[in-house]
């Protein structure tokens, strides 16, 4: 190998303040990044698939729901993670997007995503318990928060 950048990681192990289980789409990135920092979620495990918490709710493939359980065990177990975020947000491709999963009924999509998330967390909290589990869905305006049921 070939040294192509020089920069300093820190070396001590952290303490990961929530893993988040968020979709890929990076237009949706930055404003729950700048909502998390507000409630002080500064170190956070990064759980970024398609769809976010999806797989957790619908997946594709049986094997997806493990996979992101297991990924979420990890943080448990290597950063003592005691809280996660799940989102999903609009226009999400793996739902077949606004237009094409829901018609470009926006409220119809919200609607639908909230119920996803409750039951996303009720999973999550079933499989882990004491896990403290927060639900967001992300449109192009802001992040709404899904209350517990
Ligand atoms: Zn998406």
């Amino acid at each position: 190998m070939e040294k192509v950048f020089h920069f300093d990681a820190p070396r001590e192990k952290y303490s990961c303040d929530a893993a988040v289980v968020w979709c890929f789409d990076n237009r949706f990135q930055q404003g729950l990044a700048k909502y998390l920092k507000r409630l002080g979620i500064l170190n956070t495990d990064p759980i970024k698939i398609a769809g976010g918490a999806k797989s957790l709710v619908s997946p594709e493939h049986e094997t997806d729901r493990e996979f992101v359980l297991e990924q979420i065990r990890k943080s448990i177990r290597l950063h003592g993670t005691s809280r996660v975020i799940l989102m999903l947000h609009s226009d999400c491709g793996a739902y077949g997007g606004l237009a094409g999963g829901f018609q470009g009924d926006a409220k119809a999509e919200a609607g639908h995503h909230e119920a996803e998330l409750r039951r996303a967390a009720e999973f999550l909290k079933g499989e882990l318990p004491g896990l403290e589990v927060q639900a967001y869905f992300v449109d192009f305006e802001g992040v709404w928060a899904v209350n517990p049921a």
